[in-house]
Order: structure tokens, then C-alpha cells, then sequence
């Protein structure tokens, strides 16, 4: 089975439909989201009835998503962040309101784990290092987990114990040999924050047991506009141009 990995669209339709276009012409045969629809950009709307037309397999609900429909406090967001998240709770229609409300905070496919921040807290630990990586291997008994959250992607693996940051090069499928054990970020494709500005999903073919990342470029000048037009905060704005 071949399964597109989205995570972190965070409202933004073009990067969406850019990515669904580019994952299409990978014949896959399924599609999941690890949460994060909505937050930051301006349209939570379109692009949660998108993705719900388009039909995923399976999804989990991001700490924006809860956010956004009230069930988390905001207080530990940053202030932009929160800005973001009140004109997303005035504009969030009634059926975003409740697809949001019926998401797990882990889902799997075909064995593998999927959860929107870490598998020990799965809504919302960042993952950054190899030392967060290893507290969640201890954690749970998965062999592969999915997650997004930081915007950054990355693979970290153990083996013999260890755990590392591996290599991980854009479109070139990665090996994951049997054995050993992953925890995959699979990067954001709303509001990428890894010095790239175009959106990030992963490929995953069981069968081969490789993944590869994607890179997509999308029309960021449109989405900016958009977000001027609905106010929302520039800093936010800007961040987009230049993946940060
Ligand atoms: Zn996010």
C-alpha cells in the first residue's frame, strides 16, 4: 500500500490542493492527516470540507484543531498564535466545528501509529531531538509512528538502542529496514518551518518499506493575500515567504 501523509495544513487551501494534485500522480492508494487543520491561515472551512470530500483513512485531531472548536484552553499559545486561533474560532462553520470535534488523538494504518505530536503525549509534545525521540520509543511498543506538529520534518531511528536523527533527502525513498524502529515527522503542509517555503507530505509504501518526502511549491503569494484581506497577524503572514 502506498499512503500520502498530511500534516499541519493549518487553513492553507492552495498548499492543500497543491499537495493533493502532486500525491495524486504518486498512484496512492490512501491518504491520512496527523491533525493541525486549521490555525494560522484563512480557510479552516475549504480546507477541512477538502480533505473530508477527498476522504481520509484515517486522522487525528492537533492542539490548534482542539484550539480552534474551544475544548483547549489558548493561554500556552504565543500571542500570534492565539490571535490566529480567535478569527479561526468567529469563522469556523458548524460542520468544521464538529469533524474536528470527532478526531482521535491516534489513529493507525496497516500498523503504524499515528498521532499529531509525540507517542507519549500525543497531542502535544514537540519532538525535536533524539532525547524527546527516545523517551516515546520507551513509551509505546510501535515500530513506526508518523507525527508532525514541529513543522520540521525528520526521521529518527533506533537501532541497537541508540537513537538518531538520520538523513533524510527530498524525494530520494528512504529505507526502513526491519528491525528497527522510527519515529517520522512528515513536516507541514501549510506552514512549512524548516527554511523551505513549499509544502511537505511524506509517501509511505508499505510494501517497498520506504518513505519519501515531498516538497511542493504553491502559490504563497495568494495565500498571503488572502490572510491580509482577513487581518490576520503579518508576522504570520510573512513566516510563509520564507518557511520560518
Ligand atoms: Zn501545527
Amino acid at each position: 500500500m502506498r499512503i500520502g501523509i498530511l500534516s499541519d495544513v493549518h487553513a492553507n487551501l492552495e498548499a492543500l490542493e497543491a499537495v493533493l494534485v502532486h500525491v495524486e500522480e504518486q498512484r496512492h492508494d490512501a491518504l491520512v492527516s496527523l491533525g493541525d487543520f486549521v490555525g494560522y491561515g484563512p480557510d479552516p472551512n475549504n480546507c477541512v470540507t477538502r480533505l473530508h470530500q477527498r476522504g481520509l483513512r484515517a486522522k487525528v485531531v492537533g492542539n490548534h484543531d482542539l484550539a480552534a472548536i474551544g475544548a483547549r484552553p489558548i493561554d500556552d499559545f504565543n500571542l500570534l498564535a492565539q490571535e490566529a486561533i480567535v478569527w479561526t474560532q468567529r469563522h469556523l462553520s458548524v460542520e468544521a466545528r464538529e469533524y474536528l470535534a470527532a478526531l482521535p488523538e491516534r489513529d493507525e494504518i496497516d500498523g503504524v501509529l499515528l498521532v499529531h505530536g509525540s507517542p507519549r503525549l500525543p497531542v502535544d509534545e514537540y519532538i525535536l531531538d533524539a532525547r524527546t525521540a527516545r523517551a516515546s520509543f520507551a513509551a509505546d511498543a510501535f515500530r513506526i509512528a508518523f507525527v508532525g506538529h514541529t513543522h520540521v520534518p525528520a526521521i529518527f531511528e533506533e537501532a541497537r538502542h541508540r537513537v538518531r536523527l538520520a538523513e533524510w533527502l527530498p524525494a530520494i525513498p528512504k529505507p526502513l529496514p526491519p528491525g528497527h524502529r522510527y519515529i517520522i515527522n512528515v513536516g507541514s503542509v501549510g506552514q512549512p518551518r524548516d527554511s523551505n517555503r513549499d509544502a511537505a507530505y511524506v509517501l509511505f509504501d508499505t510494501e517497498e518499506a520506504t518513505v519519501t518526502l515531498f516538497r511542493v511549491p504553491y502559490d504563497v503569494a495568494a495565500t498571503q493575500r488572502k490572510m491580509e484581506a482577513a487581518m490576520l497577524p503579518v508576522p504570520l503572514i510573512e513566516r510563509l515567504a520564507v518557511g520560518r
